[in-house]
């Protein structure tokens, strides 16, 4: 059966997370989020953390030598033999070029690139009222999703907490790095055929629902 290896794209907060947990059980992929990966680095105090942690906090794009070692390793991983999803990579042109030189060497290849969009002030207003579990990165938002009990995770009861990058400056500035370093993948993807919208402005469920069927026309395409 021939893999299914897919992108998301589109600004932090577009709901490219929450969206990905849901593909990942549909599909049995191996979620790959490189923020997740730098977070679990800094957590755990490494070099590469301790490197990478200057510019998270700034919304600035960690070095493409960092990543791209991250990344080529993680997806050569059993796990992601038989397809993966990535979140939050690639970030700019360098990465998507480096990842399509990784899949070639190895006759791999992508499946699709699915975007979401969503407006900038809906961003600032989704991130700034976000707040993550420190046990397992658990999702919620102060006024559109609030837990039970104001500040502990409905799901594992650890403390809620809002993420050094999700500050109103440090949002703006990331989307000032996400307009002009990862938005011109989309026409990158769009020219290769590979690309796919999706209105995030919707609710979850239905974008997922949306997504879910585009996955699945993509994978019978790609199987014929
Ligand atoms: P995210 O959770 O995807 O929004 O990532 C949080 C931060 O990690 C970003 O603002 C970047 O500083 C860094 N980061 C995550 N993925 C990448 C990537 N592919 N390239 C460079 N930096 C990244």
């Amino acid at each position: 059966m021939a893999e299914t290896n897919l992108i998301l794209l589109g600004p932090p907060g577009a709901g490219k997370g929450t969206q990905a947990e849901r593909l990942q059980q549909d599909f049995s992929l191996a979620h790959i989020s490189t923020g997740d990966m730098l977070r679990a680095q800094v957590a755990n105090g490494t070099e590469l953390g301790q490197a990478a942690k200057r510019y998270m906090d700034a919304g600035e794009l960690v070095p493409d030598e960092v990543i791209l070692g991250m990344i080529s390793a993680r997806i050569t991983e059993q796990d992601a033999r038989e397809g993966f999803l990535l979140d939050g990579f690639p970030r700019n042109s360098s990465q998507a070029d480096a990842l399509a030189a990784t899949l070639a060497e190895s006759q791999r290849r992508l499946t699709g690139a699915l975007a979401l969009e969503v407006p900038d002030e809906e961003i600032v207003r989704r991130l700034s009222g976000r707040r993550v579990c420190l046990k397992a990165g658990h999702v919620y938002h102060v006024e559109l999703d609030p837990p039970k009990h104001e500040g502990v995770c409905d799901q594992d009861g650890s403390r809620l907490i809002q993420r050094d990058d999700d500050k109103e400056d440090t949002i703006r500035k990331r989307l000032e790095v996400y307009a002009e370093q990862t938005a011109p993948l989309i026409d990158y993807y769009e020219q290769a055929g590979l690309l796919r919208r999706f209105d995030g402005t919707r609710d979850p469920n239905e974008v997922h629902n949306h997504i879910r069927a585009t996955v699945a026309t993509l994978r019978m395409e790609d199987r014929l």
